[in-house]
């Protein structure tokens, strides 16, 4: 949906339109102007014309039902992809997508392949949010967080997504509070320093990966113009300025990343640092071998010895390729 373009046409009603307009679309999750009664015919005839409701998509559901894929058609034919994440404790996550296709290349991530079509604007992002938050409508259930771990680098579209994390965060907005909001970078300075800088308390992510510069720089060529430890003092900078917990992930491939001494190297890394380590499994796109349960826990064991707080990411939506890194719609 088109939601610059409400602001617009409202520009010569009295301010009440636009809550209503605002209420309708964001809270009562209205799917036809027809329904906004509030308004009178004449505007939500404009409306219907100008800023048409439907959200074209195609949507697959993972055999469990925990994950559902939306593959969402935006105006120019390009297609991009949504997932919806129903955790066990009732808590729904929308991971969104901040680019059709991406440019950084990342050797174990499918949407890489794609190389970066184009960026999203910040109403295509809002409407992968809206799309979800209607279909749960539907069984009484709400957004409760959404992650920027879909196609795309978030920081290298940086105002869009921004502008678009306002509007989630707005009560005018779908009023989702911005530490349920979290933006998962593989490492842009710039982003990093600039979000330390903003009102908003959202949550850092930072794609790590490897805590070696030779094995990051061969799974993310983002790692050329750096090094680790410059990306580390960014973040140390980051966290002296917010005071919030960086999560750091790393996904595990067998061979490459997920030896005993590799454990220890990033738990030396991260030593004293206010972060959680998130081990996520590599979910196959041909590239690599994932590593096994076994080592995936010994890995986790040595970081928890070390004093690194550690979480391990849930499987979801394997069977419909609607798993991390595994987003490439294959039709742009
Ligand atoms: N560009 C951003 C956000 C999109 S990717 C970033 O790099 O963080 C979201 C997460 O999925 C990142 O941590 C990314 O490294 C991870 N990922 C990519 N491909 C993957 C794969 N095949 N298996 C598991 N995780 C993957």
């Amino acid at each position: 949906m088109e939601f610059s373009k409400i602001t617009e046409l409202l520009a010569g009603e009295p301010k009440y339109r636009l809550t209503q307009v605002n209420q309708a679309v964001f809270s009562d999750l209205a799917e036809n102007w027809d329904d906004v009664t509030a308004l009178p015919k004449i505007l939500r005839e404009r409306l219907k014309k100008e800023c048409p409701m439907e959200i074209p998509a195609e949507i697959s559901v993972s055999a469990g039902e925990d994950t559902v894929k939306a593959l969402l058609k935006l105006s120019d034919g390009k297609f991009i992809e949504t997932v919806l994440m129903r955790h066990e404790d009732g808590r729904n996550t929308v991971c969104v997508s901040s680019m059709v296709g991406c440019p950084m290349k990342c050797a174990f991530c499918a949407t890489g392949e794609m190389g970066l079509m184009r960026k999203l604007t910040a109403d295509e992002i809002i409407t992968q949010v809206l799309f979800f938050a209607r279909l749960l409508k539907k069984e009484n259930e709400r957004v409760g967080s959404v992650v920027f771990m879909g196609m795309g680098e978030p920081f290298l579209n940086y105002d869009n997504v921004m502008n678009a994390v306002r509007t989630m965060n707005s009560p005018e907005g779908f009023g989702i509070g911005a530490r349920h909001i979290s933006i998962s970078t593989c490492g842009i300075f710039d982003g990093i320093k600039k979000l330390a800088k903003e009102d908003l308390a959202l949550n850092l992510a930072i794609s790590l990966h490897s805590s070696d510069d030779e094995v990051r720089r061969q799974l993310m060529p983002v790692a050329h113009g750096y090094e680790i430890t410059e990306l580390l003092a960014v973040i140390d900078e980051y966290i002296a300025a917010t005071n919030r917990k960086v999560m750091f992930e790393y996904l595990l491939i067998s061979g490459v990343n997920d030896t005993d001494e590799m454990a220890l190297e990033l738990a030396k890394l991260l030593k004293n640092k206010l972060c959680v380590v998130n081990l996520i499994q590599y979910n196959d796109t041909g590239a690599f071998i994932a590593s096994s349960h076994n080592r995936m826990n010994r890995f986790k064991e040595i970081l928890e010895v070390n004093g690194i707080q550690t979480t391990m990411r849930y499987r979801f939506g394997r069977d419909i390729k609607g798993a991390c890194g595994q987003l490439a719609t294959g039709r742009n």
